[in-house]
């Protein structure tokens, strides 16, 4: 454990729960405050640095004026996962005497010897600073434990509306409308226990049709029949998952932390895992499956794969360890498959034992544990079946998105007692976990 990870964290925890506007309402969150699904009503983004204010849905207006008016550059703006509590957080502190100077990087232009005009100082506002980093982390967290809960009503809510592609005027739970879509007009917007905001989701997907535009390819077309026509032919009934307008009503995406928009942006370019059932396939999520460019490492050293069931194999042979098996006999859902990786990922990171805890100096000495003792095993469901373990050890770690429900798995989404989650416990937040990651952020 670094002490000074510890008593940075400590102070934005300190200073993020002083003042009255950086409360958030986690036990029960706002139906309309969840972040991005309602960006636009929020109120305006106040200047890191002075009084000017920019309406919340411009993050280019911040930047651009940011950089004009102060020099100063925030790393990855467009990611920050709710742009006005951390304008909040940061503005005291800049706007204070020298406060650009404590918090930021530096970086002089024109120093070259044959520089003539005047040299001039920038800023870098980014998350290489552990209070930047960790104010982060803790806004993405909170927006997806908001995203959670609102899953999780939207479970249990009664549901009204009419069919968007014939006359039924539906009336029960969500999932029974999307079943509807699926089961008599061919339309999967993918897994139920993925969509989180269902309402807005089914109303976004009308009003793209009322604009007589195609969900999939974006054509316009001159009416609805020809439309339709459309969407059947070329086998176009189905979201398409470049259109980031739709992004935000899938879970899996607020699960992942620090990802760069570069990235983001490379990972569409090339053709991104849609999540979508192709026509004809019904409960697959082979589309999701393909595993990103670099692999998947196995939960216990470092071999790594492209190929999921290569990886499987390679865990079952080498170290006596099969998921699959455990997936179906545990009936884990998707949701306890994640929580599993990201325990095991951790205790492997911390040399502890998965089953009995125990720690061993070097990973050596605890994989020779886990074999003689016999403790490749998975423990309880009260030690990994835990919110904190919805958080990644690894960025953009591949095995979570290789992730398949189990046959017949109980379909619970979970649940957060108000007061069992403490998001400064998650794996992220752990500076143990952070030095061995050191290299990684
Ligand atoms: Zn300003
Ligand atoms: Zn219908
Ligand atoms: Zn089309
Ligand atoms: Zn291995
Ligand atoms: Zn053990």
């Amino acid at each position: 454990m670094s002490s000074e990870s510890d008593t940075t964290e400590r102070l934005v925890d300190q200073r993020f729960d002083s003042g009255p506007s950086l409360s958030f309402p986690c036990g029960d969150p706002d139906p309309g405050a969840e972040g991005d699904a309602s960006a636009d009503q929020s109120a305006p983004l106040p200047c890191l640095c002075c009084s000017a204010e920019f309406p919340s849905s411009d993050r280019d207006a911040l930047s651009a004026h940011l950089l004009s008016e102060h020099c100063l550059v925030v790393a990855d703006l467009a990611l920050v996962a709710d742009l006005d509590q951390y304008c909040r957080y940061w503005a005291p502190r800049l706007r204070a005497d020298g406060g650009l100077r404590e918090y930021c990087f530096t970086v002089f232009t024109n120093t070259g010897p044959s520089d003539a005009a005047p040299s001039e100082e920038y800023f870098l506002l980014s998350p290489k600073l552990d209070e930047d980093r960790l104010l982060r982390e803790r806004l993405q967290r909170v927006r997806l434990e908001r995203v959670l809960a609102r899953q999780q009503r939207e479970r249990t809510m009664t549901f009204s509306r009419g069919c968007l592609f014939c006359r039924l005027q539906y009336s029960g739970r969500l999932a029974g409308f999307f079943d509807h879509l699926a089961e008599a007009h061919n339309f999967s917007v993918g897994r139920p226990d993925n969509i989180v905001f269902g309402p807005e989701f089914i109303d976004a997907i009308e009003a793209k049709l009322e604009a007589l535009r195609c969900l999939f390819c974006d054509g316009v077309f001159p009416d609805r029949a020809t439309l339709k026509e459309h969407m059947r032919k070329k086998q176009h009934k189905k979201i398409n998952p470049a259109h980031t307008a739709f992004d935000k009503f899938y879970v899996i995406n607020y699960l992942e932390f620090g990802k760069g928009w570069q990235e983001i942006q490379q990972e569409r370019d090339e053709g991104p895992p849609t999540g979508f059932d192709e026509p004809g396939s019904d409960d697959d999520w082979s589309d999701w499956t393909e595993a990103p460019s670099s692999g998947a490492v196995c939960l216990f050293c470092d071999f790594s794969t492209v190929d999921v069931d290569a990886l499987s194999a390679h865990m079952r042979a080498e170290h006596q360890f099969d998921f699959p098996e455990l997936k179906s006999r545990l009936r884990l859902s998707f949701y306890q498959q994640v929580k599993l990786v990201n325990y095991i990922r951790r205790q492997m990171v911390e040399r502890a034992c998965l089953f009995c805890q125990e720690t061993l100096p070097t990973r050596a000495t605890l994989l020779e544990h886990l074999r003689a003792a016999d403790h490749l095993r998975v423990p309880e469901p009260s030690i990994w079946d835990q919110p904190q373990y919805f958080f990644p050890t690894y960025e953009n770690d591949s095995l979570l998105y290789a992730l398949e429900e189990a046959e017949g798995a109980d379909d619970d989404v979970p649940v957060f007692p108000e007061d069992a989650v403490d998001v400064r416990q998650s794996v992220l937040a752990d500076s143990a976990v952070r030095q061995e990651l050191g290299g990684h952020a």
